[in-house]
């Protein structure tokens, strides 16, 4: 599942449609989310066609690790203030009841000043 021709993440990743792109290496790829849900909201995909978290296997863990250990930085550097003060929320949504509307596998990275949450 390299690249699937009716996924729009797939697009996205190879520049069919249109995103603001903040990351890319090999084998990531970092954009805004178009309906931010907080003043920094980015996404990071692999750019290969994984559905969900549901497909994953122990070959990935790399993979995901490399999402996880990146999403700090890239977070100050999409403007979310440093921890512990500052920092953000990671969500990945999986299945239908888990809220998944796009089944391309992506790590939600949410953060930036928000004065209606509590502490
Ligand atoms: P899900 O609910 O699948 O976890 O999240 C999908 C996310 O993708 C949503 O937050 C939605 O706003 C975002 N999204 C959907 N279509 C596009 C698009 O064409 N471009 C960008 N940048 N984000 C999108
Ligand atoms: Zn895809």
């Amino acid at each position: 599942m390299p690249s699937d021709p009716n996924c729009i993440f797939c697009k996205i990743i190879e520049g069919k449609i249109p995103s603001r792109k903040m990351y890319e290496d090999d084998e990531l790829f970092g954009f805004h989310d178009i309906a931010p849900w907080a003043p920094v909201h980015f996404m990071l995909v692999p750019k290969r066609h994984i559905p969900s978290m549901a497909q994953l296997t122990p070959e990935d863990s790399a993979l995901m690790g490399k999402i996880m250990t990146l999403a700090p930085r890239l977070a100050v550097e999409a403007g979310c203030n440093p921890y512990p003060k500052g920092g953000f929320r990671v969500m990945v949504n999986t299945g239908a009841e888990g809220g998944q509307e796009v089944h391309h596998l992506h790590v939600h990275v949410m953060g930036g000043p928000r004065p209606w949450l509590r502490g």
